[in-house]
């Protein structure tokens, strides 16, 4: 296979008239398709069909602390789903709050209720004048997009394969009391698929910041979603917290969004007393307490971790023929040519595509103008701007096999006449 960079002028326009053949025919057929967000596919969501049956006027609504579900109360969740997500988020169960259909929502809460109360008895965050959030990148776009809402320097750390460059992290909140949190996604991360090693997070859990409020915003979204025999293993912060008298520092979120149904599902926040006592003060203001009939729905038809990962099984039957069919085209149509990099997750939503440097938007317009809808470049990037303009998030687990198999192979034109025209114009 000829690396695209070892080519002289002559066999690089051959190579790229034979793309533009193959992309121009792409384009007569007047595709269609859709991989920009990661968003379960219809078979997905019908796996979890039958948790409506599980709620009817015969059913029992009371928790098994005897209250009943359909009334106020009981702010903090359903005991018995604190319990499971206590498992799959590794925190006490005391320090849960199961909450609404969304750990965004929870998340935007957290930082909306630091802004005008603050965390550890400090000012603030809004009276703190200018503040800045640590975003390891590529990362999740609606991470960034809630600290640049409420006004915070957007600060990119750069993301290895064992989690955010730690050294980075670590300098830049030492001295600094004005950068007061940071967003992790610390397995199968969005968009890279990474899991954090152990050393990331112990090092997470042995931060001095200098800012008495700083909080790590700890994103456990993919928690249970293995895609392989070898899943990765995630070194449990909370205990490495407690060990070095951290447990101030992390606040751990989770959901059912990609287990049941996104929108629809439950979403839960964990956390120290210190911490939750401000923020469930926030809450007795915001609500008088969550949806508990979804919440016994869940609890009915998952009913425990085994429950859980069980159904998570199911899942990974669906996902795993399109991880395929997405690392498959990869690396038949680029490997070894020089043009791209990319992650192969052994669980999440993405794969992510590092394409040469300065060609990722001209590779998404050039799959739009064909008709693939991919994530904009930038999008995993502060600010949805990506310096070197090289990475690509790809979502396969909406579209059915047959269109990833076009939409990829489109793609994987599009990266090479990118490459081609960036290197003829050099
Ligand atoms: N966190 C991450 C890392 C995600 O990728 C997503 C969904 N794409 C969410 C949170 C959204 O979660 P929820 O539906 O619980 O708001």
């Amino acid at each position: 296979m000829l690396q695209f960079l070892s080519m002289s002028e002559s066999e690089l326009l051959k190579v790229k008239a034979d793309l533009e053949d193959r992309y121009n025919q792409f384009k007569a057929q007047g595709l269609k398709l859709n991989m920009a967000r990661g968003k379960p596919a219809t078979d997905q969501l019908n796996l979890s069909m039958k948790m409506l049956d599980t709620l009817n006027s015969g059913s029992d609504m009371h928790s098994s602390t005897g209250d009943d579900c359909r009334n106020y109360g009981l702010p903090d969740g359903l005991p018995e789903l604190r319990e499971l997500f206590a498992e799959l988020m590794g925190v006490d169960d005391n320090n849960i709050i199961v909450g609404g259909n969304s750990s965004l929502n929870m998340m935007f809460d957290a930082v909306s209720c630091a802004m005008t109360h603050g965390f550890a008895g400090c000012e603030p965050w809004g009276k703190q004048g200018h503040i800045k959030f640590l975003c390891p990148s590529p990362g999740y776009d609606r991470h960034f997009a809630i600290t640049e809402y409420f006004g915070f320097e957007l600060i990119a750390v750069p993301m290895l394969a064992t989690g955010p460059d730690m050294d980075v992290v670590e300098k830049l909140i030492h001295d600094d009391a004005s950068v007061k949190g940071i967003w992790c996604v610390p397995k199968y991360s969005n968009p890279t698929g990474i899991t954090y090693s152990d050393e990331t997070v112990r090092r997470f859990a042995a931060l001095k910041p200098a800012a008495k409020d700083f909080r790590i915003f700890w994103d456990n979204a993919y928690c249970v979603h293995d895609l392989t025999d070898t899943p990765d293993t995630l070194l449990n912060l909370w205990q490495e917290c407690r060990k070095n008298n951290t447990i101030d520092l992390p606040i751990f979120f989770a959901s059912t969004s990609k287990i049941t149904f996104p929108g629809a599902g439950i979403a839960a926040m964990g956390a120290s007393e210190k911490n939750l006592s401000v923020l469930r003060e926030h809450y007795s203001f915001q609500t008088i307490g969550p949806d508990k009939l979804n919440q016994l729905r869940h609890i009915y038809f998952l009913k425990d971790l085994d429950g859980v990962m069980d159904h998570m099984t199911k899942h990974r039957a669906l996902l795993e023929p399109k991880f395929r069919t997405v690392l498959g085209r990869l690396e038949s149509e680029l490997g070894g040519k020089g043009v791209a990099e990319w992650t192969s997750p052994n669980g999440g939503y993405f794969v992510s595509v590092d394409v040469l440097n300065g060609c990722a938007k001209r590779v998404v317009s050039l799959c739009k103008e064909a008709g693939v809808t991919l994530t904009g470049a930038g999008a995993t990037y502060p600010y949805g701007k990506d310096p070197n303009d090289q990475n690509i998030r790809v979502a396969p687990t909406y579209p059915p096999v047959a269109e990833l198999e076009q939409a990829m192979e489109l793609f994987c034109i599009c990266v090479q006449l990118a490459a081609a025209e960036k290197l003829l114009n050099k």
